[in-house]
Order: structure tokens, then C-alpha cells, then sequence
């Protein structure tokens, strides 16, 4: 997971701006939850912002940092917009955050794997928070008041909760019976990180740069293929940041790092 920094003002689309005004009072106007869940089923209109989205990523997965090659991203939202679980159970009395929908800063662009159901992965609509009793129900409610248990890419501290073995495995950054490690351990579980074959296509990628830092040394070909590796355009390049790290008995690998 590598921190997604959006500058503010946010820029967002032309498309965007003239939308959504109309799409939130829309929503915002119907009381029932079977309407609302008609309106966002029929009004999906954060997709418009899939694009712009994947701007800050470099076209890559917030959460897990695939790339998208053979399926398309989705438009996840952060807090769920029509029911929550925890644990895989539904939460009783709560319809999820729907005033949040069309909310560029509750959205974050996912993969399918990180986004839906498949064995016990998939983000879904699980949202656990720390105290259950400071859950905002409605749209008054103090959104700051809830700890996700969840780790959000758009936070760079969460970010450094996870840690990447040279196996490929992702695992908490965190001393262990802690919060932090809760977190970091529920969101690898929960997204699959080590599930799927990627700690196995991780790993084979960097069977073969590690033989290029052991064996071609500090050559500037050498050199800048690792920076590619590093580069926020990457694939997995926190994982490949942690793995290169492993040879940091090299100066010039320090100062690669540094750089
Ligand atoms: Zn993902």
C-alpha cells in the first residue's frame, strides 16, 4: 500500500462539478433505504471519476498496488454507501453511509481482488471500527470519531503499518496484540494480499533483480533498472522497496534508497 496524496484543492473533472450537485440533493432528498438503494444502484455516477482517480495512483490499485491488466478497477467507496459488516455479519439499525456516495474523498479506485467476494476476501461492505458506539449513523455524525480498522491508503501513517517480505508475503508493521497490528493484519487478510498467487508472482520478479544487485553491482544499466522498480509508477514497488532494502549492506544501494 502506498500513500495516495491528493493535493487540495482537488481538481477534480469538469464532468464531475456540473454533476454533482444534482446527484447528492437527489439522494439526499429520499428517506427510505429502498430508495436510495434504487437511486445509487441506477445513479452511478462515481465512475466519472475512475479516470482522475487512477491519476493519483499511476493506474494502480490503492490498496494493493496491481496493476489493472485483465480486469478493469472499480470505484471503491471507503466507508460503504448502503449497509456495513463486521466479521462478515450485517450491522443491525445502520444503512450504511450514504450520504458519503458521491464524495470524491470517500472513494478509492480497487481492484477486483481488493474489492469483491471471492472465498473470504474482498473488501465488500466490511467496515469494523474500534468502538462500535462511536459509529456515525447519520449525516450530522462525527466522522472523526470513528477508528476504521480498516487501513486507508489516503493515510500515510496507515501506510507503514504494513511490511513486505522477500517471500512477497505483506505482513503488520506493528508489535503484535496491538491496534496498529489489528489493522494491518485485518486488511491483508481481508484484501487477500498474500492470497491469489502474488506473494508467488512478487517473489519470481524479484528472483531476478536480486541476481542483478548480487552479481552487475553498481552499473548505471544496473542502477536504473532498479530505480524503475522503485519508481511510484510500479507495480508493487513498496514491496520492491522493502526487497531492494534487503541489500543495504551496499553503499550504493543506501544511497539508491535515499534518492
Ligand atoms: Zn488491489
Amino acid at each position: 500500500m502506498r500513500h495516495i496524496f491528493s493535493p487540495q484543492p482537488p481538481n477534480l473533472p469538469k464532468r464531475w462539478i456540473k454533476i454533482y450537485p444534482g446527484r447528492f440533493s437527489g439522494l439526499m432528498a429520499l428517506v427510505h433505504q429502498s430508495q436510495r438503494s434504487k437511486y445509487l444502484r441506477d445513479k452511478k455516477s462515481w465512475t466519472v471519476l475512475k479516470v482522475w482517480l487512477s491519476i493519483f495512483s499511476h493506474d494502480k490499485c490503492w490498496y494493493c498496488e496491481a496493476k489493472s491488466i485483465r480486469a478493469t478497477f472499480d470505484v471503491d467507496h471507503f466507508r460503504p454507501k448502503l449497509r456495513i459488516t463486521v466479521d462478515g455479519a450485517e450491522l443491525d439499525g445502520h444503512t450504511g453511509y450514504y450520504w458519503l456516495a458521491y464524495e470524491w474523498w470517500n472513494l478509492r479506485l480497487s481492484c477486483q481482488r481488493c474489492n469483491r467476494p471471492e472465498d473470504s476476501y474482498g473488501k465488500r461492505n466490511e467496515f469494523p471500527i474500534k468502538d462500535e458506539a462511536q459509529r456515525c449513523s447519520v449525516p450530522t455524525g462525527l466522522l472523526q470519531s470513528e477508528e476504521p480498522r480498516l487501513l486507508d491508503p489516503c493515510c500515510a501513517d496507515d501506510c507503514k503499518l504494513l511490511g513486505h517480505a522477500i517471500s512477497g508475503e505483506v505482513f503488520p508493521n506493528a508489535e503484535k496484540g496491538t491496534w496498529e497490528y489489528a489493522r494491518a493484519d485485518f486488511t491483508r487478510k481481508q484484501l487477500g494480499f498474500n492470497a491469489f498467487g502474488t506473494p508467488e508472482f512478487k517473489r519470481s520478479s524479484w528472483a531476478r533483480i536480486d541476481l542483478l544487485i548480487r552479481f552487475g553491482g553498481d552499473r548505471p544499466e544496473i542502477v536504473s533498472e532498479l530505480r524503475k522498480y522503485l519508481s511510484p509508477e510500479a507495480e508493487y514497488s513498496e514491496f520492491f522497496r522493502a526487497a531492494i532494502g534487503s541489500h543495504r549492506d551496499k553503499p550504493w544501494i543506501e544511497a539508491l534508497l535515499a534518492a
